[in-house]
């Protein structure tokens, strides 16, 4: 479903007479959107979350699922040294310091206390192994089994479902109501027909994500990432942000956002990174290498783009195969016809389409205890046969959005959170500082599992203590 117009705010005393009423209304019924709702039922708080689909999905759904937390129960049973503070500190570095550390504080504790928790309702997490992301110094990559997003969300719906929440579908939320002191009185919501139904609250969390579906608000926040292909959800229309522009209140780093750079083309599907940190290497249509690859997938999406044709070839060899065959969205690559294979340097540039001797010396630089000029050192060479896979930049989801607090509220530009208005996950600003390369492997999920987490835990403390 599309809006008919755009989302607007509507300025009133009160909602039109006989709306329904719930106690608290959560836009979205992605991650964030669900774990809010789980954290409330656990409270006995009756709340609905509606959603445009017709059962959410969102860019949760399309992910691989991977949630990083320290000091979790999980991790503790496999004798995995973290801390709270080792995480926090990998999301500043990889932001240069410039994530709110506020947010990213609160995030870190909260993402751990939902997933000790949603991991006792029965999600049976499991952590990554194999492979440390650019930027996390151990691992806790927390995933479902399948290592999908898709197979969280299922999972997460089905606690959701058992725990009494109701989520209504096919419900586009295209109305904020809201009183001249900027108190929320509800929402108006379009329905597949295009009537409008409404309904008030006394919370209202948005969890709508963020504006990467929005070809006009992509060009205009994001000029760099234009003409790139977006991998996540139509959903992410930017709702959150243009109900926040109308109503005035502060945003941050609406210019950050999160690429990749190995992005399978023409099939469109995530090859994992997993490949580079491996050993892998990513070869320009000149067989040169363009950058160290190992700074990280997000900001690879621009140097991607920036080659000859906007691709790369993701070049690699047997170990690496084996290690990319466990990841689901690299077998449904395999099976679309991506991977080629070469049995030597000459029918590798054969491929590529680049001269021979550029190539030789591109992979000559791939040795163990080699660092080469871009910075990259290397543990191992690459041996023939070589694989290779077509990839280009993508847009992955958004990284600005609404100023919240610790507790999820959101912010006015002079400071003051509004009373009953909260924003999480893809909707609030983020934990990546600005640009892309400030992004962190697991800041998308840290924020959305985190951030509903955490708004729903203080919207539980207002009705327990009033
Ligand atoms: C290919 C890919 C791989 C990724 N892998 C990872 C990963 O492994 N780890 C990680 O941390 N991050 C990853 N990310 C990023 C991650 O998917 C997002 O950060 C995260 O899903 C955001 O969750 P969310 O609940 O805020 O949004 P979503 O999951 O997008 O949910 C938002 C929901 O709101 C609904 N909605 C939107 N507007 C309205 C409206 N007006 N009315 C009603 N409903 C509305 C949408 O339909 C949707 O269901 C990946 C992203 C992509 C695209």
């Amino acid at each position: 479903m599309k809006h008919q117009q755009p989302p607007r705010i509507v300025r009133a005393d009160k909602m039109p007479v006989n709306t329904p009423e719930v106690p608290v209304c959560i836009v979205g019924g992605g991650s964030c959107g669900l774990t809010a709702a789980i954290a409330l039922r656990t409270t006995g708080i009756d709340v609905l979350v509606l959603e445009r689909d017709e059962s959410g999905t969102g860019s949760t759904a399309l992910s691989s699922g991977f949630i990083p937390a320290a000091e979790t129960r999980l991790q503790k049973s496999l004798g995995i040294h973290d801390s709270f503070q080792l995480l926090i500190d990998d999301v500043m570095n990889k932001a240069h310091g410039q994530a709110p550390l506020h947010l990213v504080k609160a995030y870190v504790e909260a993402t751990t206390e939902a997933i000790d928790a949603l991991e006792k309702m029965g999600l049976p997490f499991e952590i990554v192994d194999g492979f440390l992301y650019p930027g996390h110094t151990v691992r806790r990559m927390h995933t479902m089994p399948e290592k999908t997003g898709a197979t969280l969300m299922t999972r997460l719906a089905q606690v959701a479902n058992d725990l009494g929440t109701d989520v209504l579908g096919q419900a586009l939320v295209c109305e904020l109501w809201v009183d001249a002191q900027d108190h929320v009185l509800g929402v108006g919501y379009q329905r597949p027909d295009g009537t409008i139904e409404h309904l008030s609250c006394q919370y209202l969390l948005l969890a709508c994500n963020g504006f990467g579906g929005n070809t006009d608000m992509v060009k205009e926040l994001l000029p760099e990432m234009a003409n790139a292909v977006f991998a996540g959800h139509q959903g992410n229309d930017g709702t959150a942000i243009q109900w926040g522009r109308q109503l005035g209140l502060q945003m941050g780093d609406l210019d950050a956002y999160q690429g990749h750079g190995s992005w399978v083309t023409p099939q469109g599907a995530l090859m994992t990174w997993a490949f580079i940190m491996e050993g892998g290497v990513q070869v320009n249509a000149l067989g040169k290498r363009f950058n160290d690859e190992t700074g990280g997938y997000s900001e690879a999406a621009m140097h991607v783009l920036n080659q000859p044709g906007s691709i790369a070839w993701n070049v690699f060899d047997a170990p690496l195969l084996k290690l990319l065959r466990s990841f689901p969205d690299f077998r449904d690559a395999e099976s679309a016809g991506a991977l080629r294979t070469a049995s030597d340097v000459a029918s590798l540039a054969a491929m590529v389409g680049c001269d021979v001797a550029t190539l030789q010396s591109t992979l000559n630089e791939v040795r163990e205890g080699h660092t080469d000029a871009m910075g990259r050192s290397f543990t191992r060479s690459l041996q023939a046969p070589y694989h290779a896979i077509k990839v280009t930049g993508a847009l992955f989801h958004t990284q600005g959005g609404l100023e919240v607090d610790a507790q999820c509220r959101v912010m006015k530009i002079n400071g003051q959170t509004l009373h009953n208005l909260y924003a999480a996950g893809g909707a609030a600003r983020g934990v990546s500082g600005r640009g892309a390369d400030g992004y962190l492997a697991g800041n998308g999920l840290l924020s959305a599992v985190g951030g509903g987490w955490l708004a729903a835990k203080d919207i539980a403390r207002h009705f327990q203590t009033h």
